[in-house]
């Protein structure tokens, strides 16, 4: 817990958020700013920084990461239109939020990776 992390606060119960998927190690919950009709930003409960450090530092938790987000789409029925997940990283991707987070969207075609 890292008490200026905003997520980690969401993991806390310090900040409501709607959540949509959890286990032992990861939560999942709907992105306050919702880019696509599902829009769900899934995390671990431990504080990484961003998917490099996670990577090195736990791979196992980067892989129940990706096993979440992939429970989360077949939860919000994104089975047959499928979806994209995406881990902003670094001052290029626009990272706000210092707390690993991948994004998942779907709901609807989703157009061009990158404008
Ligand atoms: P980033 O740009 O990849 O760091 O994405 C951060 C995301 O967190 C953005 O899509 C924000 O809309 C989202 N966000 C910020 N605050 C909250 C919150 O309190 N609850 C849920 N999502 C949030």
């Amino acid at each position: 817990m890292t008490n200026d992390c905003l997520f980690c606060r969401i993991v806390a119960g310090e900040i409501p958020a709607t959540v949509v998927h959890e286990t032992d190690e990861t939560l999942a919950f709907r992105d306050i700013g919702p880019k696509a009709p599902v829009h769900v930003l899934v995390i671990p409960k431990v504080h990484h920084t961003d998917v490099s450090e996670l990577a090195v530092a736990d791979p196992g938790l980067a892989g129940k990461v990706l096993a979440a987000c992939a429970a989360v789409a077949a939860g919000e029925g994104l089975g047959e239109g499928g979806f994209r997940v995406i881990f902003n990283s670094g001052p290029h991707s626009g990272q706000e939020v210092f707390h690993v987070h991948a994004h998942v969207l779907g709901g609807k075609p989703l157009g061009p990776m990158v404008s």
